[in-house]
């Protein structure tokens, strides 16, 4: 896992924290905590992302070369894993 970011969009409910606390700090909106190793908490942030009522939480499989189908260029690859339009490895 690489390039967890928050999008736009969040409502600050707080739900990834309590998933993740180590991760997640939310105060107007969520914020990803500074040298957080993702690898660590892979599992926890995927349950945070599942669980976001708006699906913000965007992030790329550590494999994904980050070439899209779609010419969306701003296209997460958390997002095109559930559209399929990522050429990159899925885990
Ligand atoms: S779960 Fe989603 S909406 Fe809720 S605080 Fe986290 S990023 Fe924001």
């Amino acid at each position: 896992m690489k390039n967890l970011s928050i999008n736009p969009g969040c409502i600050a409910c707080g739900a990834c924290q309590f998933i993740a606390p180590q991760v997640f700090h939310v105060t107007d909106i969520s914020r990803v905590k500074k040298g957080v190793d993702l690898q660590k908490y892979e599992q926890a942030i995927k349950e945070a992302a599942k669980q976001c009522p708006v699906g913000v939480i965007a992030y790329k499989h550590q494999s994904c070369s980050g070439q899209r189908q779609s010419s969306d260029s701003l296209q997460s690859c958390s997002d095109c894993k559930r559209s399929k339009k990522c050429r990159g490895k899925r885990e």
